[in-house]
């Protein structure tokens, strides 16, 4: 690539309280239009907020997992615009004084983004195209957001789609957000610029805005790269403005020219008093984290032994982790983490499945089922059996096993058959010894033909091996 991309992003993110930012009316996504709504949140004139405190304590607890400073004291302000879906003429943020400054995200390829600030605001209603026209629907109106703003660190594609999942990733195992992009609850703004490599700095950007998808994002990051490296090519300049994006065409186009913080006019609101959380408060709210996703996936790879890959896919969805713990509680790890993905994950394969992941299977009932294989007490081809049975009828794995079932192989027991596997598959020893390797297959075979499948398959070609050695 001949330049350098320089991309900041403004994630924002809606908070998971039951009830919205200034009123008591329900945060859930979607019902009939405009049913979640009251004076309060449809702007009536007259009308005064009341801050829930619920969600200046999620905003709260999503700054310390990110490494934030929470202030003790932020203050809320108005920004004005006009457009349908702001029934007040400005929405409630915060500007000189956000809630949480700094913070981070560290990429798996050793770089740190640094964060700017994360502030609280509301939600504006959305705008519906129907047959009868525009249409507005207010119930996602005053719904809590936090903007997560970071600084101009990002440099590509890859960098971006991973500082997003952290963030996605993050602030779901602490419960502030379910983050679906799908459902708006988290999208994203990026501000893309380009500079020849090596450059000081930073070139002109434009802000492509409300981007829904990881993959709209990457197409977005994508044209804009495009678009501006032919503006720069042919020694023109890029104009700094906001920009959309559109699925259908894969192109960002042009919305309007870049407003300025002035354009909005903000100033404090007057209708809520000073944020304010004590030292004590902010304590408490770091002392209260879980174990986060980024502290996890180490844990999982560099204690556990379990492979990056994996360890990616358990720590990816609380629901998930939660049950692998409980699942591998007192046995090797890396068998219950290959078990759930190999097994399970083919079984469960949408996002959403995945985030509320609850098996038919306990994983109380996977954890005894893995211990008993461990013991060797049942092998593989009984584990796969009783697994099935277990997801059918849940119950747990001793309702499912048979006294034939547990009959368990001794060594000498197995040598003893593996030498008449020997003696009775004579050709199958001489294609093998002549070179046929497959022919050993047919010798195991026999073994496992007579024990109805309850051998150890490994062991047995080890005796055999042994054996005719
Ligand atoms: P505004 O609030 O007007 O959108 P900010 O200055 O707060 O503007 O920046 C918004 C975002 O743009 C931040 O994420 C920041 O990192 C990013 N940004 C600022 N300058 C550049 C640039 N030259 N190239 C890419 N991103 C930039
Ligand atoms: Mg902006
Ligand atoms: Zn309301």
């Amino acid at each position: 690539m001949k330049y350098e991309m320089v991309i900041g992003l403004e994630t924002h993110v809606e908070l998971s309280t039951k009830t919205k930012i200034f009123c008591g009316c329900t945060t859930q996504f979607g019902g009939e239009p405009n049913t979640h709504c009251c004076p309060i949140c449809t702007g009536m004139p007259g009308t005064l907020p009341v801050l829930n405190k619920e969600a200046v304590r999620y905003a709260a607890r999503a700054g310390a997992a990110l490494s934030c400073d929470v202030q003790t004291r932020s203050v809320m302000a108005r920004k004005h615009y006009v457009y349908p879906d702001l029934p007040k003429a400005y929405q409630v943020s915060q500007f000189d004084l956000p809630l949480c400054l700094g913070g981070y995200v560290d990429l798996s390829n050793g770089r740190r983004i640094n964060l700017t600030r994360i502030h609280i605001e509301e939600d504006a209603g959305k705008l519906v195209h129907t047959s009868r026209g525009e249409m507005i629907d207010y119930n996602r109106g005053g719904v809590p957001l936090i903007e997560i703003v970071s600084e101009p660190d990002l440099r590509g594609t890859d960098e971006v789609l991973e500082y997003m999942e952290h963030l996605q990733t993050t602030l779901r195992a602490i419960g502030v957000s379910d983050c679906r992009m799908q459902e708006g609850s988290m999208r994203c703004d990026v501000n893309l610029s380009l500079r020849l490599p090596g450059a000081k700095e930073f070139g002109t950007r434009s802000e492509t805005k409300n981007l829904n998808s990881f993959t709209a994002i990457a197409a977005a990051i994508e044209y804009e790269y495009a678009r501006q490296a032919e503006i720069l090519d042919a020694g023109g300049v890029v104009i700094q403005e906001t920009r959309g994006f559109s699925a259908e065409t894969g192109e960002t186009s042009s919305l309007r020219s870049k407003e300025n913080s002035d354009d909005y006019r903000y100033f404090p609101e007057p209708d809520i008093i000073a944020v304010r959380l004590s030292e004590e408060e902010i304590a408490a709210i770091r002392g209260a984290l879980p174990e986060l996703p980024a502290a996890k996936l180490r844990r999982y790879t560099d204690d556990l032994g379990i492979s990056a890959a994996d360890a990616k896919l358990l720590t990816k969805y609380r629901a998930v982790s939660e049950y692998f713990e409980t699942a591998q509680a007192g046995l090797s790890p890396k068998t219950a983490a290959s078990f759930i993905i190999t097994t399970m994950f083919s079984e469960i394969t949408t996002e959403s499945e995945r985030e509320h992941w609850n098996p038919s299977v306990s994983a109380q009932n996977l954890n005894e089922l893995l211990g008993l294989s461990e013991s060797g007490k049942i092998n593989r081809a009984t584990v796969k059996r009783v697994y099935a049975q277990m997801a059918q009828e849940q119950k747990p794995a001793s309702a499912f096993i048979t006294e034939e079932d547990t009959q368990v192989f001794g060594d000498g027991e197995l040598s003893e058959l593996c030498r008449r596997a020997v003696e009775e598959n004579a050709k199958s020893v001489a294609d093998y010894k002549s070179g046929r390797e497959k022919a050993l297959k047919a010798i195991v075979g026999f073994v496992m033909r007579e024990t109805k499948g309850r051998a150890d398959a490994q062991k047995a070609e080890q005796e055999i091996l042994r054996i005719i050695g």
